[in-house]
Formats: C-alpha cells, structure tokens, sequence
C-alpha cells in the first residue's frame, strides 16, 4: 500500500515536471500578451487538479490541504497566475462541499472536479470588498427560482469559466445584515454577462472581469444549504483553506524568486568576483531564504491543524499575512541583485515583482488580516 507520504512524493514529482516542461516554457509569452493559457487548462484538467481537495467519492483527488498547498507552491516558484485558475475554482467546490445539500455536492461537485464547470467566487463589488456585508447584488425569490440584479467586480475566471458562486442578500433589510445574505451556484446563461475584463499590474493571462447579472433567473435548487440567510458564513467557512492557499503561493513566490536571485548572484561578475561573494549580497540572500523556509513552516502548521479539523483561523491568518509580505519582498530584494537587467522583460523577475502584491489583498487584505490574528490572540488568552 502506498503511504500518504509517498503519494505526496509522487504527485508533487509530477507536478515539478508538468511546470518545468510546460509552465516554464511560455509563462512570459502568455504574461505579458495576457493571454489565456488554454492548453494549460486542458492538462490541469487531465491532471486533475480542479478536482485536487474534492473528495475522491465525487470524483476528485481528495489532496489534504498539507500536500494541496505543497502543488500550489511548486507552481508559484515559478509563475502565480496559473494557480488562480484552480483555486477559486476550488473555493466554490469548497462551499458546496461543506455546505451543500447532498443533491447539490451530487449535482455539481463531479462536473466540478473533471473542470466541465469551472469557475471561481463572486463576493466583492465596485462599493464592497473587505466590507462584504455591503454588498448590493439582490436575489428575489421568484416561483422555484430566484432573479438576480447587480454588478460584481475583480472575479477570477469570470470570462473563462462558466460557473460561479455568487453572494447575493435575499433581504436587503436585515440586521445584522448578514442573516440576508445566501450564495447561489449560477451557470453562465441569459442574464448573466460579462460587462468588462480588467487589466492588472500583475496577476496577468487568468482573467478577471466585471460581472452583471440584470435579471438573472437561478433555480431555487442552487442556493447554496438550501434555506436562505446563510451565505457569509459559507463564505467565511471557506476562508482557512482561502487563506492556506494564498499563503501556499507567497511561499512558493519567495522560494521562486530567492532561487532566481541565488543562480543570477553566482553568474554575474563584478570586481573579479561573483556577486554571491559581496556580502552586502549575502545578507539580502540569507534574509530572503529565511523568509521563504519561514513562510513554508507556517503554510505547513495551518494546513496540519486545517487537516485534523482543529482551528486555525490564527494559524491561517499568519501564514498568509507573512508569506505573502515576504513573496513582495523576497521579490524587491531580488529585483535589487538582478541590477538594471530586474527592469528588462527578458528576465522573469519583474513578472514576481508584479504578481506578489495581489497576495497581499486577496482573501482578506493583509491589514483586516492583522486584525484577525489579534482578535484570536485576545480570544485563546481570555
Ligand atoms: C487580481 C484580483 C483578483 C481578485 N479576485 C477576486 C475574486 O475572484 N472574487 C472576489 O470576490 N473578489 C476578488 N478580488 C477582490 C478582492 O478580494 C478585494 O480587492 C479585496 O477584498 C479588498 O477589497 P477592496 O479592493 O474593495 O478594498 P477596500 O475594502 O476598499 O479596502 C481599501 C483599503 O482599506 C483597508 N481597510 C478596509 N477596511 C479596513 C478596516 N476595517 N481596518 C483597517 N483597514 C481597512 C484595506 O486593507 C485596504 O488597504 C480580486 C482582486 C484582485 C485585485
């Protein structure tokens, strides 16, 4: 029988050389015409990594969070965007795992898990992004569906997926508002259309869009728990794993861009010698590998106690806020020892420089993170 260690191994092995032969190759070409890397999603999807944390009795992979953030940081050393395309498509699997009835993990969670349907979350709105019980898109009940009536923003996979699961209040008027607040699993038809795509410093060849759903008709059948009123928690249920897998990518990310400065810093040559051998050098490489191996620890920790069902809104918390800062200056730094050549697009460390700062304002921006994280330290010493 094969442990889970040595599954780990084996999938982690084949992940490593789907990115080296295929990641690598076109991850500037595609990042700087921002253009969507179809074939990529066609092998994800053989790889089956759209299915990697549903459970295995609904046709996915059914990876413990431990080894599912150990693949999205073997992507991230070397290009983040990627990444994006299965992970919020894994955070709508996520809810309707978690929260679904079992006629709905039975309806979409093995379309999900082949990528048949693939899409991601919409929660944030032109005027609600940290604030998510402000938003403003309504659903109405309406006979066995509901009609929905508003514009979401910055949607991931929003153009090229074909199924989202979106926030909605189902009561406008509720306090605290969100007991008016449901998801629904809504498949792309009439009603729902894409108003704009976004351009973005980084981040670039995944879309992101503006939304509109103008009458939108969904069956009753796709609110998410099947009764109403129960939308943020889903959403904020999902947020550990949300937050494990940002944190997954700034670890990858500073790995990434360590080991890039690293081989750069041993080449180039400046008064006889290697610059790897100035220290002013070596103390920016000493600091950016301890920041990397620290952000891998933390992803770790969360990603265990997540994995035994303890609570890890702290854990999570801290390797997100962590890791994703030291993706950011993991990258600066490496830009620094890169000289002149950081600032050329033939080199791979100005798209690091672009894509890290997202990690920091992806689910939960690092100052609302901080917040959490010391809210929980308050609540475990009392
Ligand atoms: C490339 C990209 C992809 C994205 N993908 C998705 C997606 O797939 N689905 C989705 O729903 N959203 C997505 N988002 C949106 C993202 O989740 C929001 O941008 C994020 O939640 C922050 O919201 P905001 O931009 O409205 O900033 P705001 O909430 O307006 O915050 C602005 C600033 O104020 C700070 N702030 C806010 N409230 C407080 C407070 N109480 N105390 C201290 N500081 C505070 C924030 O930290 C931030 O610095 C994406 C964004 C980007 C850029």
């Amino acid at each position: 029988m094969t442990s889970d260690r040595a599954l780990e191994q084996q999938i982690l092995a084949t992940i490593d050389k789907w990115v080296d032969k295929e990641l690598k190759p076109i991850a500037r070409e595609y990042d700087q015409a921002d253009a969507y890397p179809i074939d990529l999603v066609e092998q994800m999807k053989e790889l089956g990594l759209f299915g990697a944390t549903i459970n295995e009795e609904y046709g996915g992979l059914g990876l413990s969070a431990t080894t599912y953030a150990k693949v999205v940081s073997r992507i991230c050393e070397v290009w983040m965007a990627p990444s994006g395309i299965f992970n919020s498509h894994l955070i709508m699997a996520s809810c309707v795992q978690r929260a679904g009835t079992e006629e709905q993990k039975a309806r979409f969670l093995p379309r999900f898990a082949t990528g048949e349907l693939r899409g991601g979350i919409g929660l944030t709105e032109p005027d609600a992004g940290s604030d998510l019980q402000a938003i403003r898109t309504v659903a109405k009940r309406d006979g066995d569906n509901y009609i929905i009536n508003g514009t979401k923003t910055w949607i991931s996979n929003g153009i090229n997926g074909n199924c989202l699961a979106v926030l909605t209040k189902t009561d406008p008027t509720a306090e605290p508002r969100h007991r008016g607040m449901s998801l629904f699993l809504c498949e792309k038809g009439d009603g729902f259309s894409v108003g704009k795509k976004l351009k973005k410093l980084g981040y670039r060849a995944i879309d992101s869009a503006e939304l509109i759903f103008d009458n939108f008709s969904v069956p009753a059948d796709n609110l998410i728990g099947g009764s109403e009123g129960q939308g943020f928690q889903q959403v904020a249920g999902g947020l550990e794993l949300g937050r494990i897998n940002i944190a997954a990518r700034g670890a990858g990310m500073a790995k990434g861009a360590t080991d890039m400065a690293l081989t750069y810093a041993m080449e180039r040559k400046t008064f006889g010698k290697a610059i790897a051998e100035h220290q002013a050098i070596q103390l920016k490489l000493a600091e950016m590998s301890t920041r990397a191996a620290a952000s891998a620890l933390l992803v770790e920790q969360a990603a265990n106690k997540y994995d035994r069902a303890e609570r890890c809104d702290l854990e999570a918390g801290q390797a997100k806020f962590f890791a994703s800062e030291s993706a950011v200056q993991n990258s600066l730094d490496a830009m620094r020892i890169f000289g002149g050549y950081s600032y050329s697009p033939e080199y791979e460390i100005e798209r690091f420089y672009r894509d890290a700062p997202l990690l920091c304002i992806g689910e939960g921006t690092n100052e609302i993170q901080r917040m959490i994280i010391a809210k929980q330290m308050v609540a475990r010493a009392s």
